[in-house]
C-alpha cells in the first residue's frame, strides 16, 4: 500500500484551492496507485483551505482515501496560525518540520551561499537543536523531512551526521513521533531522500514508525518516487506504515 502524507495543493501560496485547482492532484494520486493522499499545506495558508473542493475533487477519485493535515513550522508561525490550523476540524495529521535558522530560510536555492560563510557543524548543531525543540512540543504526529539541512549538499560536519542526528532520533522516539520518508530530497543537490538510509536505519533500531511523502507543491508530482522510498523502507527491515485518522495512529502493512 502506497500513500502520499506531503502534498501542497496552495503551493506556497501560489494557488487556490478551487476544484479545477485541486482535482488534477486527486487525478496523479490515482494514476500513482496511491491508497491514501493526505494534504498537507503550509499552516500559515490555512485560510485558504478549502475541503469541500478537496473533497468532490476526491469523489471522482473514490480509490484514493483524502487525509487532512498541515505542515507547521513552530518556529515560524505564528501562535494566531497555529491556533487557526489546530482549531480546523477534521484533522488528521499534522507534520512538524524546520526550514529556518534564526531569519535564514535554509532551504531557498537563492540563500544557498549562506552555507559557505557558515561553520557546517554549527549549522547542523542549530538545525537539529530546532527539530529537538520541535519535538518537545506536542503539536505534531510527523517530523517532516528530518535532514533538511543537507539538501544543497554542504559537506559532512567533522564530527559526523550521527553525531548531530542520534539524539533527536532519541527524542522523536521519546515523544512518540512517526518520521516521513519524504523523496523532494531526490531532485535537490543532496540527490537523496530525506532522511538519509543511515538515519532510516537507526530509526529502524529505535523501533520509530514512518511514513511516506512526495512534498509535492504541483499535482504532477503527486507520488513522486513513493516506489523508491517503499524500497528504501524495506531495504532496512520495515514491514509497516503509519497512516494517520483524526490524528489516530494506524500502522498497515504496505
Ligand atoms: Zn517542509
Ligand atoms: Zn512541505
Amino acid at each position: 500500500m502506497l500513500v502520499d502524507y506531503h502534498v501542497h495543493t496552495l503551493g506556497h501560496g501560489e494557488y487556490g484551492n478551487s476544484l479545477e485547482e485541486v482535482y488534477p492532484f486527486f487525478r496523479e494520486a490515482s494514476k500513482q496507485g496511491l491508497a491514501q493522499i493526505g494534504i498537507a499545506d503550509h499552516t500559515q495558508l490555512a485560510p485558504s483551505r478549502a475541503v469541500s473542493a478537496l473533497r468532490q475533487a476526491n469523489s471522482y477519485f473514490p480509490e484514493v482515501e483524502l487525509r487532512l493535515g498541515f505542515e507547521l513550522d513552530f518556529s515560524r508561525d505564528t501562535e494566531e496560525q497555529l491556533n487557526f490550523a489546530m482549531a480546523m476540524p477534521g484533522i488528521d495529521y499534522f507534520i512538524g518540520s524546520i526550514h529556518y535558522i534564526g531569519d535564514w530560510l535554509f532551504n531557498n536555492a537563492a540563500l544557498r551561499d549562506e552555507f559557505k560563510r557558515r561553520d557546517i557543524d554549527t549549522v547542523y548543531e542549530q538545525y537539529y537543536s530546532q527539530v529537538n525543540s520541535a519535538c518537545m512540543t506536542g503539536l505534531f504526529d510527523i517530523v517532516g523531512h528530518c535532514d533538511l539541512i543537507k539538501l544543497f549538499d554542504p559537506g559532512l560536519p567533522q564530527k559526523g551526521i550521527m553525531y548531530y542526528a542520534d539524539p533527536v532520533l532519541k527524542a522523536i522516539k521519546d515523544a512518540n513521533l512517526c518520521v516521513e520518508i519524504n523523496t523532494s530530497g531526490l531532485q535537490r543537490p543532496i540527490s537523496e531522500m530525506y532522511p538519509s538510509e543511515e538515519i532510516l536505519r537507526r530509526c529502524y533500531e529505535y523501533e520509530i514508525p514512518i511514513t511516506f511523502g512526495s512534498d509535492a507543491h504541483v499535482a504532477a508530482d503527486v507520488g513522486r518516487d513513493i516506489s523508491l522510498a517503499r524500497q528504501s523502507a524495506k531495504r532496512v527491515g520495515y514491514r509497516q506504515i503509519a497512516t494517520f485518522a483524526k490524528r489516530r495512529r494506524i500502522m498497515v502493512v504496505f
